[in-house]
């Protein structure tokens, strides 16, 4: 659990315009936060630097009160789900789902590792499927096992890169319906990507609004739906 402070953010990949220009927002504990914004306004470049998979150019990241620009991102203990959440073909969705603990300097002994994976399986109603291959399995599965990886290991929180844009409408309502039964499950920390006006306003507890790189709102969607 965590609560993580972006403080007068700002990354320049050249000499232009600033991607991230002077973000700052605070996250707190437990909450579920949409970033949302046209394609190109600084979302995913905003959630790579939480993680720490880009550089900051500028300014602070507090998790939990400790500033962490200079972290690896192994030990920001965050979890990520990607846009094209590439599992493994030749490992089954069990093994798809145990991977990051295999990974883990923690060595999680065998019993342990089955339990996380098949309470992981259950949330996300895997459990029928734990010894099929990813090509024997729908979109919207794999997109759960993608899911089951990010939250089979304790995470300070979780962060998610449009992980529903490559589906079809249907299913991305279904699995909006599931992330938000799991986060309130979990109630861990999420930051949530999407350019996608529908679920920034029926997922979050709060909505982030970027446009050309700068903060343009943040606020619940009750109060977004107020604004004239
Ligand atoms: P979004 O996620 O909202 O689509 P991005 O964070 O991907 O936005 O991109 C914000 C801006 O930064 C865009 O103008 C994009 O072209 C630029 N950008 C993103 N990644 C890089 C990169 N690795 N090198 C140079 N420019 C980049
Ligand atoms: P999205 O808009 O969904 O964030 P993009 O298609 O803009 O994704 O970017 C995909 C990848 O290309 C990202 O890793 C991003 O950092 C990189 N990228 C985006 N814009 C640029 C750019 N102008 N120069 C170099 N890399 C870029």
């Amino acid at each position: 659990m965590a609560e993580i402070e972006l403080r007068n953010l700002v990354k320049r990949y050249g000499d232009g315009f600033p991607a991230v220009n002077d973000v700052s927002l605070r996250i707190e504990d437990g909450e579920f936060v949409i970033l949302v914004g046209p394609s190109g306004s600084g979302k995913s470049t905003v959630l790579r630097m939480i993680v720490g998979l880009e550089d900051i150019t500028d300014g602070d990241l507090l998790i939990d009160g400790e500033r962490v620009n200079d972290k690896a991102p192994r030990d920001r203990d965050l979890s990520m789900v990607f846009q094209n959440y590439a599992l493994y073909p030749h490992l089954t969705v069990y093994e798809n789902i145990a991977f990051p603990l295999r990974l883990d300097k923690t060595s999680y002994p065998e019993d342990e590792v089955k339990a996380r994976v098949d309470r992981a399986a259950t949330m996300l109603e895997l459990g029928e499927h734990l010894e099929r291959k990813p090509a024997n399995l729908s979109g919207g599965q794999r997109q759960r096992v993608a899911m089951g990886r990010a939250i089979v290991r304790d995470a300070k929180a979780f962060l998610f890169d449009e992980p529903l844009s490559n589906l079809d409408a249907k299913l991305r309502g279904q699995m909006r319906t599931e992330i938000a039964r799991m986060q309130r499950n979990l109630g861990v920390t999420t930051v949530y990507v999407t350019h996608d006006q529908t679920e920034a306003m029926t997922l979050g507890d709060k909505v982030a609004v970027l446009k050309r790189g700068a903060l343009q709102q943040y606020a619940s969607p009750q109060e977004l739906y107020r604004e004239p």
